[in-house]
């Protein structure tokens, strides 16, 4: 008889159970120059975010009468993949500034600023798979560092399909290797979803149970958001 390992039992390429995250460590308040910045790395993930504002947007047009804008940049550096990635923005990275923007914004009590606007940078060192989750695990505690009002943090994190497994926090080998990759961004108090995409093939009772991983990775890695806020040292 051929003994199929479920899930549970499947062990992964780099040794971690299906529902273990990558070493995890956080630092608030990195940058001088900024508001509010913060560092993250997640496994080889090596993650810098910096925050300005609120603060006059200057361009009158963009600025709204009742509210904050917010303005997200994310970036990878030339040296932060395995072939030099071409600087500048490129469809990829226009695509994750917005989500990234979406996912915070009902985080942060954008009433309290208008006509001004929040500025974030997410700037990707170093890049492993699931940079848009730590960028935005990454700019919230930035936030917080920058003094601005939240209802929330908001952690990310990702869950996906390998192998026919469904797994926790894949390496870009699992991401390329694998079927399916589902980034998750919660406000942990309430547990409200602020992003949530499927990049793959999943059955439904596949999906649930990858967005339901994915908000427990986002809970362990809340934790240690709340400890480099009132901390200000690495925690992991
Ligand atoms: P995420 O980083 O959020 O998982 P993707 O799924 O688009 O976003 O990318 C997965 C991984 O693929 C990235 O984390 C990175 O390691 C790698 N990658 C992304 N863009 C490039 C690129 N232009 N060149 C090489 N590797 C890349």
């Amino acid at each position: 008889m051929i003994i199929v390992p479920d899930t549970v039992e499947f062990v992964r390429k780099d040794g971690r159970a299906y529902n273990e995250l990558r070493p995890v460590k956080i630092k608030a308040g990195v940058l001088k120059r900024a508001d509010g910045s913060s560092y993250i790395e997640l496994g080889s993930n090596k993650i810098l975010a910096a925050v300005y504002g609120p603060r006059d947007p200057q361009i009158t047009k963009i600025k709204r009468p009742d509210r904050a804008i917010i303005r997200c940049r994310y970036n990878m550096a030339p040296f932060s993949v395995e072939e030099r990635k071409r600087p500048g923005p490129d469809r990829r990275s226009i695509e994750i500034s917005k989500i990234t923007a979406e996912a915070l914004a009902p985080s942060i009590i954008l009433e309290k600023f208008p006509r001004s606007s929040i500025d974030i940078f997410i700037e990707v060192l170093e890049a492993d798979g699931g940079t848009r989750c730590a960028g935005i695990t990454a700019a919230s505690v930035a936030l917080a560092d920058a003094g601005i009002p939240l209802r929330d943090l908001v952690v990310a994190c990702s869950a996906g399909k390998v192998n026919g497994h469904v797994v926790l926090d894949l390496t870009e080998e699992e991401d390329k290797e694998g079927e399916a990759d589902v980034p998750v961004a919660i406000m942990p108090r309430t547990k409200e979803i602020t992003l949530l995409q499927v990049d793959g093939e999943l059955t439904p009772e596949e999906l649930e149970k990858a967005i339901d991983l994915a908000i427990e990775g986002c809970m362990s890695i809340n934790k240690l958001q709340k400890k480099s806020i009132e901390r200000k040292i690495w925690v992991y």
